[in-house]
């Protein structure tokens, strides 16, 4: 075993590993990357399938982010966001507000965008005009949900004095199977029991409510198909009656959510479940008549991983007026027409170099934490490397790249060849349900498609087959029995086929050589 692979044994403790496992194998050492491929030490090359955890954008070794970050460090590296101010953070921010509200504020009645204020009696939906930096998905969470805590006792107190603020006891409510993040809050909202059982006693309560997962729906009567289980559902979309309810059951008790959080279009480590069209819509839309705070958590779907949107969903191509307003939206949210009053962002902000999160919310807000010093408003929390001058040169290169005619084409592009791709999958017996969000696919692999029976976790399907796929030269972790493919948008079409075939093969190679 080479030097370095031997210090990993001996001195590093890996995230969401079972190190009894790992310590049997010497581990893939990566030492260099370049687009989307990562190389190791032992000279072999991989590609990055799920883009480094869902993180990296426009490749490894990105020319024009290697030189921001080369060019800020000529300058500083870090300076403290706690008493001072920096530019290339306050640069990202006021870009990140500019990307968060395009389309939304300029909508008009009867187009897409209008019906969330148009539904709220408001002449606009809510402005993301403030921008909380941390350091990823987790904290991310974890601001939006201390701040929509905090905002809700204030509000909802009459008076607001600290005895009246004790009594409002803001309640939760998340998806089932939702994940998002690691950190004691971002755990709260999750219900993974294998995640998160564990530390129930560390826990406040949050509640739970069906996610729509239409492969595996109890209202769904369609028989299994050849196809994305959403293109063929038959049902009449109970869940969202049960959504509708549940709403209606926690105001009766009278304390209506403060706030409904989700991951929009597509729940990544729930098992990537995307949402049918008209889903997110209906319950955020039911959640804002409760008075709820809508808190989206794009931490993975952010920056344009669920694809370029047609651009009919967009109202107003002919004011288009610069390159800004002619990027397509880069946020889950806004396909439905949705703007939330949190939008938490990380792993792709930085083009998955560098460890930076933001959690953007309204004037609103950010006005119930004013105050004098004595009144002790202050939001009381942050990190030492809050804004880092580092992170936020390489966001900004990055999203100057996600904007370019380039990168919204290559976008275009790779998920066609993707969902082309995709298709041959569905000629193998233990692929139950091949689901693509934009750049997201997920392939859920069941003992047999036409009972949809699932294997047991035991049974490490997912694990045994990326395993094979690593053995061919293409690297990912699965969701429990689902293989997720995430390509960094440079992806060749060629790459792109062999990361499909890599699937085909293993899954082959695994349960045996059938195919239908
Ligand atoms: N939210 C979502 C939707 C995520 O997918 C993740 C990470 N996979 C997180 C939050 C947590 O992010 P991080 O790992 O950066 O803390």
């Amino acid at each position: 075993m080479n030097k370095v692979a031997q210090f990993d044994h001996q001195f590093v403790w890996h995230p969401f590993t079972q190190m009894h496992e790992w310590l049997k194998r010497e581990p893939v050492v990566i030492v260099a990357g370049k687009g989307a491929v990562l190389h190791d030490i032992r000279g072999r090359e991989y590609l990055d399938a799920n883009s480094s955890i869902w993180t990296n954008l426009h490749g490894h070794n990105h020319p024009k982010i290697n030189a921001a970050i080369r060019q800020q460090l000529k300058k500083v590296a870090h300076s403290s966001a706690l008493g001072l101010a920096n530019e290339p953070a306050s640069l990202l921010a006021a870009k990140l507000v500019q990307m968060a509200n395009q389309k939304v504020g300029r909508a008009v009645p009867n187009a897409p965008f209008s019906h969330t204020h148009v539904r709220r009696g408001e002449d606009t939906a809510p402005y993301l005009g403030k921008v909380f930096f941390s350091d990823n998905g987790s904290t991310a969470l974890e601001v939006a949900l201390k701040l929509a805590y905090e905002f809700t006792r204030r509000t909802r107190s009459a008076g607001g004095s600290p005895a009246s603020r004790a009594k409002v006891q803001p309640r939760f409510l998340s998806l089932e199977g939702a994940y998002h993040g690691d950190t004691v809050g971002a755990v709260s909202l999750g219900h993974i029991d294998l995640f998160h059982k564990s530390y129930s006693g560390l826990l406040f309560k949050t509640d739970q409510v069906m996610s729509p997962y239409c492969y595996r729906c109890p209202f769904n009567r369609a028989k299994p198909e050849r196809a994305d289980a959403r293109e063929y559902r038959k049902c009449n979309w109970e869940c969202v009656r049960l959504v509708e309810k549940k709403f209606t059951m926690q105001k009766r008790k009278g304390n209506s959510y403060a706030a409904f959080i989700f991951e929009p279009l597509i729940q990544g480590a729930a098992g990537m479940i995307p949402q049918p069209p008209g889903w997110l819509r209906q319950v955020t839309e039911i959640a804002r008549s409760h008075g709820t705070l809508l808190i989206a958590d794009e931490v993975m779907t952010g920056f344009g991983r669920t694809g370029v949107p047609p651009v009919s969903i967009f109202s107003e191509k002919s004011k288009v007026r610069d390159r800004q307003d002619a990027c397509p939206t880069l946020f889950a949210s806004h396909y439905e027409s949705v703007q939330p009053d949190f939008l938490c962002l990380a792993k792709g902000l930085t083009g998955g170099y560098l460890p930076m999160a933001v959690t953007l919310t309204t004037q609103k807000v950010f006005d119930a934490f004013l105050g004098e010093y004595v009144e002790f408003k202050t939001f009381f929390h942050g990190h030492s490397y809050t804004a880092n001058q580092l992170g936020a040169a390489a966001a900004l290169a990055s999203l100057d790249i996600l904007q370019g005619k380039q990168s919204i084409r290559a976008r275009q592009n790779l998920e066609k060849n993707l969902h082309d791709e995709l298709q041959t999958l569905w000629s193998l017996p233990n692929v139950g349900d091949i689901r693509q969000a934009g750049l997201i696919a997920g392939v859920e692999l069941v003992r047999d498609w036409r009972t949809r029976e699932p294997f047991d976790l035991r049974e490490r399907a997912g694990i045994r087959v990326c395993k094979a796929m690593a053995r061919r030269g293409v690297l990912t972790r699965p969701v429990g029995n689902v293989i997720v493919l995430m390509p960094p948008y440079c992806t060749t079409p060629a790459q792109a086929r062999k990361m499909v075939r890599a699937v085909f093969d293993s899954v082959r190679e695994v349960f045996d050589r059938r195919s239908l």
